[in-house]
């Protein structure tokens, strides 16, 4: 490929060509994806997107954007050998706009250093997730990335209130002006978030701030058995205002933690299931809690844990937020990431096992996820990288139950082919209608959503 015109647009910074450094944007998190490039691009302005994407239109050159690389499904991946289109200089944060509680950011920038860019500005960036240091702003527009706090706060799409994007001919589309009505049309950002990159190059965003909780109190709770958890879910949603995430883990999942970063369990029990529900609102919150139903459960088991100030809370959630991890430290997961119906939670919970174990009865199954929001991660430990045997299984087994194959980490390389299960082909041929429109030569992120 003849990459002089690139590094005319980019300079010789703004390109990377060695294969030895550039192995870190062409294999996934998971290690379950990998391919190879000719060039990691690393533009640094809108204007450098515009370009580089106007020569790949007219050279017929596909490209995958590409953020902090966290994703799960395989779509920042060159599998192909595509160009590797990374955000990760364009790191400026442009405003915050104490007025209005909005945030203007390049989209390489991590959600982590906008968080913390809001934090110091008294305002809350309300998406959180563990990968946050590493994630993009443009990643978790691209994946509409949900993470602990959608139950309170919605998730990335809720939170967009402008972007600004190359779409497959290059051309800057979409606008920043922050405007909180304009119903001129169709909803550009609604529709590039959750695009994974198929549909246009997101370059900036301006995002909406929330007032930071005044108190916040983290509490661990550990229970026989899920349905038992469940239960103290839906009395959660039904008397607590204050609740900002409500997790669930398991047993396993909770000893791998503890025996892969060697820190103690909360309790020396086996128990069925664990919550770890998050609360933060005025002040006067264990008042509040102690006033609801709730209490009657809080006071008589024994397993309850608080944490009420930023150490205890930190010690809390890292037998959540660890998780990921620490399955990925075991092997590569096959991580599917699905939604239920509140109603099924229990039943998926309990019988995806036996399903996996009609494949293959030797895997290890670890299920973790967000339970208020009825979203579980499924990770499978043992099958070959490529072997779709088990993924096939379990999201038929979440389609036949009503659930959603996606619920948060997009669709991808890796549920390309299961798109049918949840998508009629009318609505998928709608799909591909649009893709056309925004990239007519099919140069962003072929093999992402559609299968090649
Ligand atoms: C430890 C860990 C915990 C996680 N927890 C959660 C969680 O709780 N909730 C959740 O939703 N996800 C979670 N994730 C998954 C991941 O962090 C999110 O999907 C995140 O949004 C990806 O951001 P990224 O910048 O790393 O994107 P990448 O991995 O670089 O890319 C992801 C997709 O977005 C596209 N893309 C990236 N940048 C752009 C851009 N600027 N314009 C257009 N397309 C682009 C890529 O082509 C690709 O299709 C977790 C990951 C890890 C490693």
């Amino acid at each position: 490929m003849e990459l002089e015109s690139l590094i005319t647009i980019l300079g010789s910074g703004g390109i990377v060509t060695d294969p030895s450094l550039n192995s870190a944007y062409t294999v996934d998190w998971t290690r379950r994806y990998s391919g190879n490039t000719p060039a990691v691009l690393l533009p640094k302005t809108t204007e450098q997107v515009s370009q580089v994407v106007k020569w790949c239109y007219k050279n017929s050159v596909a490209l995958v954007p590409q953020g902090g690389n966290t994703g799960m499904v395989g779509g920042a991946t060159p599998v192909n050998g595509e160009l590797v289109l990374s955000l990760k200089r364009m790191t400026d944060i442009e405003e915050v706009d104490d007025a209005t509680g909005q945030i203007v950011t390049q989209a390489g920038t991590t959600l982590g250093d906008v968080q913390q860019a809001a934090s110091r500005h008294g305002w809350k960036y309300p998406v959180d997730l563990s990968a946050r240091d590493s994630a993009s702003i443009g990643g978790t527009i691209a994946t509409n990335a949900g993470g602990s706090q959608v139950l309170r706060y919605g998730n990335t799409r809720e939170q967009i209130l402008g972007l600004e994007a190359v779409s497959g001919t290059g051309d800057v589309i979409g606008d920043l002006r922050g405007l909180s009505k304009d119903n001129t049309g169709y909803h550009l950002p609604g529709l590039l978030c959750g695009s994974e990159g198929t549909l246009a190059v997101v370059t900036k965003a301006r995002l909406r701030l929330v007032k930071p909780p005044k108190e916040e109190l983290s509490i661990l709770l550990g229970f026989r058995s899920l349905i038992e958890a469940l239960s103290i879910v839906e009395e959660i949603r039904k008397s607590l205002e204050d609740v900002q995430a409500c997790e669930v883990f398991f047993q396993n999942g909770l000893d791998l933690v503890c025996e892969k970063f060697e820190i103690a369990p909360p309790w020396n029990a086996h128990l069925g299931a664990y919550l770890l529900v998050d609360i933060g609102g005025q002040i006067g919150l264990e008042e509040r809690i102690s006033n609801s139903p709730l209490s009657a459960f809080l006071n008589t088991s024994n397993f309850v844990a608080y944490g009420s100030d930023n150490l205890s809370r930190k010690k809390l959630w890292q037998y959540r937020d660890l998780h990921t991890e620490a399955i990925s430290a075991a092997g590569v997961p096959h991580k599917l990431d699905v939604s239920l119906p509140h109603g099924k939670l229990n039943e998926f919970c309990n019988d995806v096992q036996e399903i996996i174990n009609t494949i293959d009865n030797e895997t290890q199954l670890f299920l973790f996820g967000h339970a208020g929001d009825g979203n579980i991660h499924v990770n499978v430990l043992g099958p070959s990288p490529e072997d779709l045997e088990i993924d096939t299984a379990v999201l038929k087994y979440v389609a036949s139950l009503g659930g959603s194959i996606s619920a948060e980490h997009g669709i991808g390389r890796a549920k390309a082919h299961h798109l049918n299960l949840n998508r009629t082909t009318q609505e998928i041929d709608i799909f591909r209608e649009i893709k056309a429109a925004f990239d007519p030569a099919g140069i962003l992120n072929p093999g992402t959503i559609f299968p090649q």
